[in-house]
């Protein structure tokens, strides 16, 4: 199949009309002669009654409809498959304008459901131990193919007629968030907007490989969406040796953007740690993960992650149980708030940007198989 062409390539290619936040819906709608309730008739049409078209907003007048089509496409993703999970977590895979894939992963949790979204196809950062850094960043997603992603998740589950709503959002997809900053504040808020969807800030967590500059950045933008450091190593020489980033960032740079995080905005930060066996797992990194948390004790948590295999990286395995558990006692007996992340869709292509390039894979597998018949 041939691959439709980029916005570069393609002058014809419009954004979509979930790549505007409230306001500059409102701007745009003042700009073209309609009064600001129209721009409200538009969004309460696209999030809270959720259409598929512009020509299901019946209030609308059929010029400004018009103008609409003319400017802006509708969802900019098509749904290529989806795997259900025997827990119920869902995995997507969604095909972008330019034909290139994504994932997004719907959790069910004791709390609600959660959505896991995709913020760059490939990512740039590296980590020696993960399925998306394998491909390098082809491009950045704009906010409107990240709030697709929701919206598409959210049309999944309003068919199936439960009236079941995504509550929690996290940005842990492929990809690095912070190096896509204006697109991901922008799908924030508009994922966050009280006349729209409503999810809750704290209910939306960011995830980043640390990026001390933006996390300062994100400090002052005044919302309440929690902040998740990958950390996955208590030491500058074991985190350099499997996260290049931290090179750039480095611990003592990375925890002063934290503490000015936690200062400026009085919220916690969640210190996000892989468990790699007889990588990271010692009792003794155990030890240095609480020393290295000890000032901001109480304005942390940790989040020890079992390590989900990913082909390419046979050098790591997942922690065993003995380690797992000594290794939480070090840091319950420091006072450290801490537990074991529950697993999700283990039954399916789980890890982060696994469904996505096992796909890729069979694909290319399938066009291979087929040259090879065509001779
Ligand atoms: N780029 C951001 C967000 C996406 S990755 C970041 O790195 O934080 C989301 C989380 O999944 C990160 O904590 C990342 O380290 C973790 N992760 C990556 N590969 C994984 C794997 N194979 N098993 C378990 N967690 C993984
Ligand atoms: Fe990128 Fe995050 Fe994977 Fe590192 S862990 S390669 S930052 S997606």
């Amino acid at each position: 199949m041939p691959r439709s062409k980029t916005k570069q390539e393609n002058p014809d290619l419009k954004p979509s009309i979930y790549s505007l936040t409230r306001d500059q819906l409102i701007d745009w709608s003042l700009e073209h002669g309609q009064k600001k309730f129209r721009a409200s008739q538009i969004w309460d049409w696209l999030y809270k009654k959720r259409v598929q078209s512009f020509d299901e907003m019946t209030n609308i007048s059929k010029d400004f409809i018009a103008l609409l089509k003319e400017n802006f496409d509708f969802n900019p993703l098509k749904q290529r498959i989806v795997q259900e999970s025997a827990d119920g977590t869902i995995k997507y895979l969604f095909e972008l304008p330019d034909g290139m894939l994504i994932e997004t992963v719907l959790m069910r949790q004791h709390y609600g459901l959660s959505v896991c979204v995709t913020t760059q196809v490939g990512c740039n950062i590296g980590c020696t131990f993960c399925a998306s850094g394998l491909i390098k960043k082809q491009r950045d997603l704009n906010n409107g193919e990240i709030t697709a992603q929701i919206m598409l998740v959210q049309k999944y589950l309003d068919d199936q007629g439960n009236g079941e709503r995504v509550s929690h959002v996290v940005v842990m997809g492929i990809g690095e968030p912070f190096d896509n900053y204006d697109n991901v504040i922008r799908f924030l808020r508009t994922i966050n907007d009280d006349n729209g969807l409503a999810i809750g800030a704290r209910h939306i967590t960011v995830s980043t490989s640390g990026l001390a500059h933006k996390i300062r950045e994100f400090a002052n933008e005044g919302i309440q969406v929690n902040l998740a450091v990958s950390l996955h190593a208590p030491n500058n020489e074991l985190r350099s040796s499997i996260m290049r980033i931290n090179r750039s960032f480095p611990l003592e740079k990375l925890f002063d953007a934290i503490e000015y995080y936690i200062q400026t905005t009085n919220r916690r930060v969640t210190f996000e740690y892989i468990m790699l066996n007889e990588v990271n797992d010692y009792p003794e990194n155990a030890q240095e993960l609480a020393d290295l948390t000890k000032s901001i004790r109480k304005l942390s948590y940790v989040n020890l992650i079992p390590y989900n295999a990913v082909s390419e990286h046979d050098q790591y395995s997942r922690s065993t149980k003995e380690r797992v558990d000594a290794f939480y006692d070090v840091l319950k007996k420091n006072g450290v708030n801490c537990v074991v992340r529950q697993e999700h869709g283990t039954d399916i292509d789980a890890a982060c940007g696994q469904l996505r390039s096992n796909t890729m894979k069979r694909d290319r597998q399938k066009a291979l198989a087929k040259a090879e018949k065509n001779g």
